[in-house]
């Protein structure tokens, strides 16, 4: 509720104040324009009443001065049409970049709400396992599921630090890209089995092409890979499968990671790789996050040449599908 009362403030008034200012500058044109031609007819009056009737060239005289009126007349037309063209223009410029900064203002208002709630859970989660540890005489299976608790939250502790770090680190220009000849079979492989013993209720369908070579950042591809597969997780039944390939096509590598979820609405399947962009309103949102992880896919694609698409699963769910160059095993590009 809190967040809507705030919203509203913060949209409204820079809108008010646009408006008026607007309006303001379109009337003062209006009157400049209106005053222009006032003075053009009094300028008129003026010069034929400074005609004598008796010049032979009285008929001639006073054709000039209409013509002239005239002339000026559409020259005040002409200059107000290009000055309001301009002002529109300026209008519709100024009034989007209104509305990106308010959009921007409260993407970073959720950013802030949801990262304080995504760093305070497993935190607490884990102290509190701890304090049990420490405070009860548990049986082994008791420990060893506190244990377990504990480690998949601070693995997402870490997942969420090291997205928000990047990023920021990517943003600034301080991370230094370390590419390297890397296995992707290799890494994609760790991430699904870290994937798949934090979540063994899962039905996971891994199909990972052995020796699939490619040339990037080790951390980085850690990251797309461990982020498509979160969102995988996060955005689907418990129930459902999740199906993580790795494959070459050509001289292309292919890497798939597909669920059975909600799905991505075509018109959204641009703004998710948009910072701090989430599908949806903080009222009907019952996943947590912080919209950091598909921006940073996409900037990390980017940066490696690779290409990252969406697209539907039939009956229902998702399919992020990346595109990539493979490298031969001596090294060089494929
Ligand atoms: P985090 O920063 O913790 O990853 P997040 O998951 O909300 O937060 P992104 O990974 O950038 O952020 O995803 C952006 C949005 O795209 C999500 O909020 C969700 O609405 C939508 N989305 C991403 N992946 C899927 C998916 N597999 N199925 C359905 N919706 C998805
Ligand atoms: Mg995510």
């Amino acid at each position: 509720m809190a967040i809507n009362i705030y919203k509203k403030k913060r949209l409204t008034r820079p809108n008010l104040v646009y408006w008026f200012l607007l309006l303001y500058i379109i009337a003062a044109l209006g009157w400049w324009f209106i005053a222009l031609n006032i003075q053009n007819q009094q300028m008129t009056g003026y010069r034929l009443s400074m005609l004598s009737r008796n010049d032979p060239a009285y008929v001639q005289k006073v054709q000039k001065i209409y013509n002239e009126r005239d002339r000026k007349a559409a020259r005040n037309i002409g200059e107000g049409l290009l000055i309001l063209i301009v002002i529109l223009v300026g209008a519709v410029f100024l009034y989007t970049a209104i509305l990106r900064q308010a959009r921007i203002h409260r993407q970073q208002q959720n950013f802030m709400m949801a990262i304080t709630h995504e760093l305070k859970t497993p935190i607490s989660i884990a102290r509190l396992n701890m304090e049990t540890l420490q405070k009860h005489v548990l049986s082994d299976a008791q420990k060893e599921k506190i244990l377990k608790s504990s480690l998949q939250e601070i693995n997402r502790l870490n997942a969420l630090t090291g997205n928000i770090l990047v990023s920021a680190q990517l943003e600034g220009g301080s991370y230094r890209l370390e590419k390297e000849f890397l296995d992707l079979s290799a890494i994609v492989k760790e991430s699904s089995q870290d994937f798949m013993s934090r979540f063994p209720a899962r039905p996971w369908h891994k199909e990972i092409t052995e020796a699939i070579f490619f040339t990037g950042d080790p951390l980085l591809m850690q990251i797309l890979v461990n982020n498509l597969v979160e969102n995988a997780v996060k955005y689907s039944q418990p129930a459902t499968p999740i199906f993580i390939t790795l494959k070459k096509q050509g001289n292309k590598g292919i890497l798939e990671v597909k669920d059975e979820g909600m799905g991505i609405p075509e018109k959204e399947r641009k703004r998710v790789f948009q910072k701090f962009y989430r599908v949806g309103n903080e009222d009907t949102r019952t996943t947590q996050g912080t919209g950091l992880g598909l921006y940073l896919c996409s900037k990390i694609a980017r940066d490696h040449n690779m290409i990252i698409h969406i697209s539907s699963n039939r009956p229902q769910g998702s399919i992020f599908t990346v595109h990539f160059n493979l490298t031969q095993h001596d090294g060089n590009g494929a």
